[in-house]
């Protein structure tokens, strides 16, 4: 692996960057490249943080292969610059260094619900404007997802702690352990004094299968499973239905924990999967088993009934996937877990704002529900998708939460 200053040194510094345009937060790479070998760490950390204050995690687990790395021009002929190496290098030594700057507090308050990456992207840019702001967060600690789904091997906690440390130092006011729409309702709030109300509280619930065997004592859900995976005995078998991201967490998760055989029992072909490629590399690596062409059809006491599916091509030469139902095969497992996508639950009760058909939170494309002053991002909006399109959209979201506030 080359030297980050390597990397740096390889990058063309295009006049049209086609990295920068195809991150959804539109990072200044070549900016921040010349900074960086121009050894002016602390602005190239500026820079970075101002533009998007979760680039310290963003620089970890964005799939880089589709965003910046994937559209490097060098990337044509041969190795494309690994830019995310040196994001995440300044983007941690900035966290290290930085003192939080002195704001002034302008005196408007704000209620944030949701601590996961657009909760607190809302709530860095709020603090930097000298706004006075809560964070409720039904967790006991901030982080949504990069605390209590996506695993620690992946992404180090001490990273959301330095987080964490910073905003209460700006001057938050986090109320931990407290969910919004239970006892304390959107309604609420206005009285208390909060001028505007952002709602983050993404995609928590899991979907479930609609299987026989769902409710069994040995099934557990993907991302129960990974916001507390010593709570769980898997046995020494775990069949893991769906491939996705969050079922190659789960499986890399329970392979270290409980030290189990994991296989992952997948509907399409190894081409079909919807995980990042290297994620699936590492997952074969750590000794996880693909069984492809899977389609579970009932959970049973000591493992998982599938039939075969059948990938055939239609005469307009389209993709199809049959399942053949005198083809099937029983898969041994001592537990089950189910990863099979995610949506909004009842884990949020928005009151009088409106949802989609789908239950995510209805608004414009800034981010305004139907109620004034209640704005959202991230995946309760969007449905599940990546930290830096949740980032993205709350930047989106922030000018008009602002010229919202200034009408008040
Ligand atoms: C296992 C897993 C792995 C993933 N891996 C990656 C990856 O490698 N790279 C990537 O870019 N993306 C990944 N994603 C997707 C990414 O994590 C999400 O797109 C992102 O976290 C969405 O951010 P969010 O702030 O909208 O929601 P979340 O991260 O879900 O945060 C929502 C927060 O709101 C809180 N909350 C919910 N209801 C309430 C309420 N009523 N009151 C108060 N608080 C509430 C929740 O406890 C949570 O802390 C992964 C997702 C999962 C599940």
């Amino acid at each position: 692996m080359s030297s980050i200053k390597n990397e740096a040194e390889r990058c063309l510094k295009c006049p049209k960057p086609m990295c920068a345009s195809n991150c959804p937060v539109a990072t200044p790479i070549p900016q921040i490249m010349n900074l960086f070998l121009d050894g002016k760490m602390a602005e190239a950390g500026e820079v970075l943080f101002r533009n998007n204050p979760l680039s310290a995690i963003t620089s970890v687990i964005c799939p880089h292969e589709r965003n910046c790395m994937g559209h490097c021009v060098l990337g044509k002929k041969g190795g494309p610059v690994e830019f995310y190496r040196i994001e995440e290098y300044i983007s941690r030594f900035y966290l290290e260094t930085m003192t939080p700057p002195e704001i002034e507090k302008n005196g408007i308050k704000v209620a944030v619900a949701g601590a996961g990456p657009a909760g607190l992207s809302m709530v860095m840019q709020l603090l930097l404007k000298g706004y006075d702001v809560t964070l409720f967060e039904a967790q006991d600690n901030i982080g949504g997802v990069l605390r209590y789904g996506i695993p620690p091997f992946r992404l180090s906690r001490d990273l959301l702690d330095m987080y964490r440390e910073l905003m209460i130092r700006m001057g938050l006011r986090f109320r931990p352990n407290t969910r919004i729409g239970t006892n304390i309702q959107i309604a609420d709030l206005f009285p208390d004094g909060y001028k505007a109300v952002f709602v983050a509280t993404g995609t928590g619930r899991p979907n479930k299968l609609g299987l026989l065997g769902e409710t069994l004592g040995h099934v557990h859900f993907a991302i129960d499973y990974l916001k507390s995976p010593d709570t769980f005995t898997l046995g020494s078998r775990v069949a893991i239905v769906g491939a996705g991201n969050v079922a190659i967490d789960a499986a890399r998760t329970a392979v270290r924990r409980q030290h189990s055989h994991v296989t992952i029992l997948h509907y399409k072909g190894t081409e079909d999967m919807t995980a990042n490629r290297d994620e699936i590399e590492m997952a074969e690596i750590d000794g996880v088993e693909f069984v492809h062409y899977a389609q579970a059809v009932r959970i049973l006491e000591d493992g998982v009934r599938c039939v075969r599916v059948v990938r055939n091509e239609t005469e307009d030469g389209q993709t199809v996937f049959e399942e053949d139902y005198s083809d099937t095969f029983d898969v041994p497992a001592d537990s089950v877990i189910l990863a099979i996508g995610q949506g909004p639950g009842a884990d949020m009760n928005t009151g009088s704002v409106k949802l989609t058909q789908k239950g995510l939170l209805d608004v414009n494309e800034w981010g305004e529900t139907s109620t004034p002053g209640v704005f959202a991002a991230g995946d309760i909006v969007t449905g599940p998708k990546t930290v830096v399109e949740a980032v993205a959209f709350t930047k989106k979201v922030f000018p008009r939460l602002e010229e919202y506030l200034k009408k008040q």
